[in-house]
Parts: structure tokens; C-alpha cells; sequence
């Protein structure tokens, strides 16, 4: 029981330095996930914007193609128009070049929206590019910062790691189980020892019946105020030194 005790504490020691080694990145992952979020949206949102720019210049050049086509047709049924024979013939050709400049009108029309719509999806492309560009050099700037503080304790946070790996495979399941629930509600926390007859977690007083029983090393304690394992201070002092 000693030892299961023992070894809960040590995990916790070694937690609360990968802790502190974590601290000093402070908010930089974050930082850095949040800008690389950023720059790939706006980055999507270029991407999406010129492929409809293009879209509408490929319609526009069509359109194009196809007014063309219909004011040669319009020219042909205008010659035509001095060799009719009967008014049936004649309405029947005027009827085809009415239609045929309704059509062109129509596609006029649309090629000026079109025109319209590439130059105002261009203008906000060239609007996002500079905010682009500065999400990018603050991103290169936080990513450099954090590379250098993760490559500083780098070594250290490996022997940690590994060490803490160790331990962990020699804790009991249900053990292990309860210090990760109570460390992720109590800040880190999960393992607490006795200080001037108080819990160190919490600094409640520990009524000295339990203290005594705490002493014993016989049995797995939870401080009564904030659920934390409470260990005894022999075995902290012991882990400490
Ligand atoms: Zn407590």
C-alpha cells in the first residue's frame, strides 16, 4: 500500500513539471492553431472567390461566341428580307429577327453583370490579400517563438514524458483512473499531502483522527473538502527529497 501510495504522488510530481514546462508556452499553441485557422480560411475564401471570377469569364467569352454567331444570322435574315415573295414569308423572317435581337440583348445584358461580378469578386481578392499577408508574418513570428521555447526544454519534457510513462504503467487502473478524473477537475491537482495539519490542495484543516489514520500509509484517503488524494507527508517528504 506504501508503494501505491508512493507512486500516485510521484506521478503527480512529475505532472506538476510537465505542467510548469507546458506553462511556459502559455497561450502560443493556441495562438498559433487560431492563425493557422485564420490564414486557411482566407486562404479558401481567394481560392473559391477566383474560381467564380473565372467561372464568369468563361460565360462572358461564350456569350460572346454566341452574339456573335446570332448578329451573322441577324445579317443573312435582314439580306434575305429583300427576296421574299409573300407577306407569310416576310412576317416568318421578321418574327426570326426580332427573336434573334431579344437574344442578343439578353446575352448583352448578362455579359455586362458578368463583367460587373468579376470586377467586384477582383476587388475583394485584392482586399483580403494584405490581411493575408499580415495573419501570415504574425503566424511565422508565434510559430518561430514557440519552436524555440519547445525546442529549449524539448530534452527535458522527453526524460519527463518517459519517466512519467513508467510510472504510470506501475499505478493500478482504477488508481490512474481517479488522479486523471480529479487532476482534470482540480487544476492539475490531484494528489495533495499534509501541511501544518492542513491539506495541501485546499488548506483545509485535516481533523488530526484522520491525520492519524492518513499516517498509517494503509489506505487510499480523499481530503474530505476538495476529493483529492491526500497522502501522508512521510511519503511526500520522501518523494520531495
Ligand atoms: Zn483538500
Amino acid at each position: 500500500m506504501f508503494d501505491r501510495l508512493k507512486i500516485l504522488y510521484q506521478l503527480q510530481i512529475l505532472d506538476d513539471h510537465l505542467d510548469e514546462l507546458e506553462e511556459l508556452r502559455g497561450d502560443l499553441p493556441n495562438a498559433v492553431v487560431s492563425l493557422e485557422d485564420r490564414v486557411n480560411s482566407l486562404k479558401e475564401d481567394i481560392r473559391r472567390k477566383d474560381k467564380e471570377r473565372l467561372g464568369s469569364v468563361e460565360k462572358r467569352e461564350e456569350n460572346e461566341k454566341e452574339i456573335e454567331k446570332l448578329k451573322a444570322n441577324q445579317k443573312k435574315f435582314k439580306a434575305q428580307l429583300y427576296q421574299v415573295r409573300n407577306n407569310k414569308e416576310y412576317d416568318a423572317l421578321t418574327k426570326e429577327i426580332d427573336h434573334n435581337e431579344t437574344q442578343v440583348s439578353k446575352l448583352e445584358a448578362e455579359n455586362d453583370s458578368l463583367a460587373d461580378l468579376s470586377k467586384s469578386l477582383a476587388d475583394e481578392i485584392e482586399n483580403i490579400k494584405p490581411l493575408l499577408e499580415e495573419l501570415k508574418e504574425e503566424l511565422k513570428v508565434k510559430a518561430a517563438d514557440l519552436k524555440e521555447i519547445v525546442k529549449a526544454n524539448e530534452k527535458e519534457e522527453a526524460k519527463l514524458s518517459t519517466h512519467r510513462k513508467e510510472i504510470q504503467d506501475k499505478v493500478k487502473k482504477p488508481d490512474y483512473s481517479a488522479y486523471m478524473r480529479i487532476r482534470k477537475a482540480k487544476h492539475g491537482m490531484a494528489v495533495s499531502t499534509i501541511r501544518r495539519s492542513a491539506c495541501s490542495g485546499c488548506n483545509n484543516i485535516v481533523p488530526s483522527q484522520r491525520q492519524l489514520e492518513i499516517r498509517r500509509n494503509n489506505k487510499l484517503f480523499y481530503c474530505e473538502y476538495c476529493g483529492r488524494i491526500l497522502v501522508s507527508t512521510e511519503i511526500s517528504e520522501k518523494i520531495e527529497a
